[in-house]
């Protein structure tokens, strides 16, 4: 065992105020504590530790709670090592978030996603809360096991009603991310529950980035289009009940090295690709030249791209190429980018009734009764698939 195990197991009987020391071992979870994701599979690992001005955390990306399997592809263990800046600054400008692939680790080492899915429905990037395709602690496998949500009760061991809440994660430029309940002021005499100031426009189904916008909201618990904060104890993110769940985008300097693979053993012959990289905006010169091979106006196909609004979401080509009424594959040639193969397959996504505001339940629970609905963890982390769901509510 290394050393910074035993740090991490000692850390974690210290009390919350420890989680000002100045590398935070103590707010991960000591993984092996928990039942894990099952029998059949390897134990969940998690190591922290501190180099420097850089926190790094190694996970074999296994729950810490019982795998229940909602999108068709297996539980693996997948080795990733997160490096992250211990003292984060803001940038000047806010950075969008990979469209795919992983945006902050958890504090029990699971990798947690943007707020859309890649190709659930193909070749949109839905919301795959929206969709229903995540379990009851806002996770599913696609490449790996991983969240687009957090919940708290599943990665929170000490939560005090009335307290704001602890960190339950980090984002990739190494703000921290806390659960749903925060500080309303520099004191804390009052603490209120952070809210997104991201309004649902239309069904995120298909495509959630189209159907949300960011409007600024007065209010102390209102957060701003990263998903974050600052009421004078530093900037910090929430998670929240609605879009877009974790981050919005990166209000500091996202790290390049927050997930890599870490080197696989030699049987299994080499390195193997991490998540694609995210698409970058293309440049006026692609878009100008990509305009004329279509035979569009150069205009048109900026402002389908959503380069002319002030846009800082990922780019999300299959949207612009609807809106043109072309095929992703013909935008994606003329703008000169590498063609993306097709996202995991998951189930039909369950359709929200119409006029509906809100999914009818946040997710399905087991693949033995598709049908049954149900969400919480019993206290000993096993998922309770059975009880009825009313109004988004657990019964
Ligand atoms: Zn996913
Ligand atoms: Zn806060």
């Amino acid at each position: 065992m290394k050393p910074v195990w035993i740090l991490l197991l000692a850390a974690v009987a210290a009390p919350l105020a420890a989680q000002q020391s100045p590398c935070p071992t103590d707010v991960f979870l000591d993984v092996g504590r928990f039942p894990g994701a099952g029998d059949d599979y390897p134990k969940p690992h998690i190591e922290v530790e501190c180099e420097e001005d850089t926190l790094v955390v190694r996970s074999n990306g296994i729950p810490h709670y019982e795998f229940i399997q909602i999108t068709p592809n297996p539980l693996l263990e997948t080795d990733r090592e997160y490096r992250f800046p211990l003292r984060p600054e803001l940038a000047e400008m806010p950075t969008p978030i990979p469209l795919l692939g992983t945006v902050g680790v958890a504090i029990n080492g699971i990798p947690f996603f943007g707020p859309n899915e890649g190709g659930v429905p193909y070749p949109g990037f839905g919301d795959p809360i929206y969709n229903s395709i995540m379990d009851a602690c806002m996770g599913h496998t696609a490449r790996e096991y991983h969240y687009h949500a957090l919940v708290q009760a599943c990665l929170a061991v000490d939560i005090k009603p009335g307290e704001p809440s602890p960190i339950l994660a980090y984002g990739a430029d190494g703000f921290a991310v806390y659960g749903p309940y925060s500080c309303a002021d520099q004191d804390c005499a009052t603490v209120v529950k952070a809210k997104s100031s991201w309004k649902k426009l239309r069904d995120p189904e298909i495509d959630a980035w189209d159907a949300f916008r960011y409007e600024p909201q007065q209010g102390p618990e209102y957060l701003d289009r990263c998903n974050g904060h600052d009421h004078g104890e530093g900037y910090h993110y929430h998670v929240t009940e609605s879009w877009p769940y974790i981050l919005g985008c990166f209000s500091g300097t996202p790290s390049p090295d927050a997930g890599r693979e870490a080197a696989p053993p030699v049987s299994q012959g080499g390195p193997r690709r991490g998540p694609p990289p995210p698409d970058q905006p293309p440049s006026a010169e692609q878009v100008a030249a990509a305009a004329e091979r279509l035979g569009i106006d150069t205009e048109a196909l900026a402002e389908a791209l959503r380069l002319t609004d002030g846009r800082i979401d990922p780019m999300n080509f299959a949207a612009s190429a609807r809106t043109l009424g072309i095929e992703l594959g013909a935008l994606r040639d003329a703008l000169g980018l590498p063609a993306r193969r097709r996202g995991p397959a998951g189930p039909p996504p369950a359709r929200p009734p119409a006029g509906g505001e809100e999914p009818p339940c946040r997710f399905r629970c087991g693949t033995s009764d598709p049908n049954a609905v149900g969400c919480g963890l019993t206290p000993d982390y096993k998922v309770v698939c059975t009880r009825p769901c009313d109004n988004n509510k657990c019964g």
